[in-house]
């Protein structure tokens, strides 16, 4: 019985518009995981420069309350040298007010620092949560947008796997049986065009007596690759 390069070309295009839609079924779900996991990265990020940003500011705090303490000490110890008994005794309280200034200048240094460090992590706060906001905006836009197109896709595999159905039952009957066992494992490979005289599969040579009995419209199987061979368009008889 014969078959014609045309059916088989047709059940080549379904195979391949098949593993089309299942390829694009199969990746909707992987880029709505992978902007989740980007939306995941942000909230940590996010969540770590607002810690960075509290903890600089409670370090920052402690120091201005230390420097305003001291401060208390040193008006303290000033009115204490009035009162001093002895040289010793105002020696004493003007080298510890002298120490305590200048650790205070020091603390001072210290505190400004700390301030601009408290601005740039305020800044880093800031990009983070904008960040975030952002991929929280880009990951509603994939998942709508896959929602979307995996319903299409859906009901589009639906009618391709139907035409396959019909392509597949128009096959001459003792054919049915090799060409099933080889789509079950090749899939769009169970098939292929024959390129000058070249399997379009595996790119073995084909024998004359193949390239015969296809032009004669019989169905050959590619003896490197199992796949069942066609001529391209205008290549088989009466085409
Ligand atoms: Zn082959």
């Amino acid at each position: 019985m014969n078959i014609s390069g045309t059916a088989l070309r047709d059940l080549h295009r379904i195979h391949k518009q098949l593993t089309d839609l299942r390829g694009r079924l199969d990746r909707g779900p992987k880029q709505v995981a992978a902007s989740e996991g980007v939306l995941r990265r942000m909230e940590t990020d996010a969540a770590d420069a607002k810690e960075a940003h509290k903890k600089a500011r409670v370090a920052s705090d402690a120091k201005q309350l230390q420097l305003k303490s001291r401060e208390a000490k040193i008006a303290d110890l000033k009115t204490k040298l009035n009162t001093a008994n002895s040289n010793k005794e105002f020696q004493m309280l003007k080298d510890q007010i002298a120490a305590d200034q200048q650790a205070n200048l020091v603390l001072e240094d210290e505190i400004l620092e700390s301030l601009e460090k408290i601005d740039q992590l305020a800044a880093k706060v800031k990009k983070a949560e904008a960040d975030l906001v952002a991929a929280k905006a880009e990951t509603g836009k994939v998942k709508g947008r896959v929602e979307g197109e995996q319903a299409n896709l859906e009901s589009e595999l639906a009618r391709v796997l139907n035409e396959l159905k019909e392509a597949e039952e128009n096959l001459p009957t003792e054919y049915k049986a090799d060409y099933a066992r080889v789509a079950r494992v090749r899939g769009e490979e169970a098939l292929a065009e024959v390129d000058g005289e070249v399997c379009g599969g595996c790119y073995q040579m084909l024998t004359p007596n193949m390239m015969n009995e296809l032009y004669m419209s019989k169905a050959v199987f590619c003896k490197s690759c199992g796949a069942l061979l066609y001529l391209s368009e205008g290549r088989g008889v009466g085409e």
